[in-house]
């Protein structure tokens, strides 16, 4: 049976990803030898290397005077380089989930910080409105996709000052304006590769501004000094996050992943609000694209499971809610196909008629 993976990271990749993936592992460049067993020192993975920056920078137009990295370490390392790199005297963060309480977390190491705005008291089913940057932080973080809750900024905020934003779970899903942003980061298992790097995009002139020591791996600017190769790279997940690129551009860039992004989560978003038996658990306005939480309603929660069964019998998978939130979530990201959330609405439609 077809299966339909609404895994919410590591998670879905497009079928080139997975079988340009799968052949470098037999013969990688016509070298007659395994990725898996290649120097990262050869000049067919410097290739591949310079090939990957290349492309992030021309999908996600970033200008001038930016560096793009691939490190390892996944997204929650970041949360740590970031304050130790950036944070002078004080932060501005907003918390609207568990990724960002980490990033909070860790900052709050470095110096202090200011939490401008926090939707836990509801559990996060909102994005905070009407809050206030401080002029005098040295940057402002948030996180434009909250992947457990299922809620999104999809828009650039004003800032008066640099932003630092983890988009690990909606990069490559819209085009934003780089140059509003110091740093920009992702780990890479949920829109582009398997697990095991992470993008970063860093302004050059945001580095060195620090007074404190940084130890040698954890300091960006060994990483843009050495071509993120100052040490053994992640080399198959970032040949994989290459053959991804190289499909994004081919599909028509960002600008082609948005929209079809936008028609598979408005075809979702339709149907649990028209589905007598689901409902959505976070403010309409600030719904995800992305990762889209649902729940049954009230005088139908006892069908949680076999819901969750019938799903199972139709192919469907991942969709279990993270336990913060309880219910379903379906992530849809760029490289599920529309047919996967047609296959999901039919399978909810028909669950309905049968109660
Ligand atoms: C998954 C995720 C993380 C954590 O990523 P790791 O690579 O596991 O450290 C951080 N932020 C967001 C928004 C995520 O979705």
């Amino acid at each position: 049976m077809k299966k339909h993976n609404f895994y919410a990271g590591p998670s879905i990749l497009s079928p080139y990803t997975i079988k340009e993936t799968a052949n470098a592992v037999l013969d990688f460049a016509n070298t007659g030898l395994s990725i898996l067993e290649v120097s990262h020192r050869s000049k067919e993975f410097q290739a591949v290397v310079d090939e990957a920056v290349a492309l992030t920078k021309e999908l996600l137009h970033i200008p001038e005077g930016y560096h793009v990295l691939f490190l390892g370490g996944g997204a929650s390392l970041q949360f740590c380089m970031v304050p130790f790199n950036l944070l002078k005297k004080k932060a501005a963060y907003i918390n609207t989930g568990t990724w960002a309480t980490n990033a909070i977390k860790e900052a709050k190491l470095f110096g202090e910080v200011d939490v401008v705005a926090s939707s836990k008291e509801s559990n996060f089913n909102y994005i905070p409105k009407n809050f206030i940057i401080p002029k005098d932080a040295d940057y402002f973080h948030y996180t434009s996709n909250n992947t457990i809750y299922g809620t999104e900024t999809r828009k650039d905020y004003d800032s008066p000052i640099p932003m630092v934003c983890d988009m690990s779970s909606d990069i490559f899903s819209r085009e934003f304006d780089c140059s509003k942003y110091d740093l920009i980061y992702a780990g890479a298992q949920k829109n582009l590769a398997p697990s095991g790097v992470t993008i970063v995009i860093v302004k050059e002139d945001a580095l060195g501004k620090v007074s404190r020591e940084i130890p040698t791996m954890l300091d960006y600017r060994t990483h843009v000094k050495k071509g993120s190769m100052f040490n053994t790279p992640p080399v198959l997940p970032i040949y994989s996050a290459l053959m991804t690129l190289r499909y994004y551009k081919e599909q028509g860039g960002v600008k082609a992943m948005e929209k079809l992004d936008l028609a598979k989560a408005g075809m979702l978003y339709d149907e649990i609000d028209r589905n007598k038996l689901f409902m959505g658990t976070v403010a309409e306005e600030d719904r995800s694209i992305m990762n889209v939480c649902f729940v049954m309603k009230p005088e139908y929660a006892e069908l949680e499971k076999e819901f969750f069964d019938f799903a199972s019998s139709k192919g469907m998978v991942g969709i279990k809610g993270h336990r913060s939130v309880g219910g379903f979530r379906a992530s849809l990201y760029n490289a599920l196909p529309i047919e996967s959330v047609e296959a999901l609405v039919a399978c909810m439609k028909e669950f309905e008629a049968k109660h």
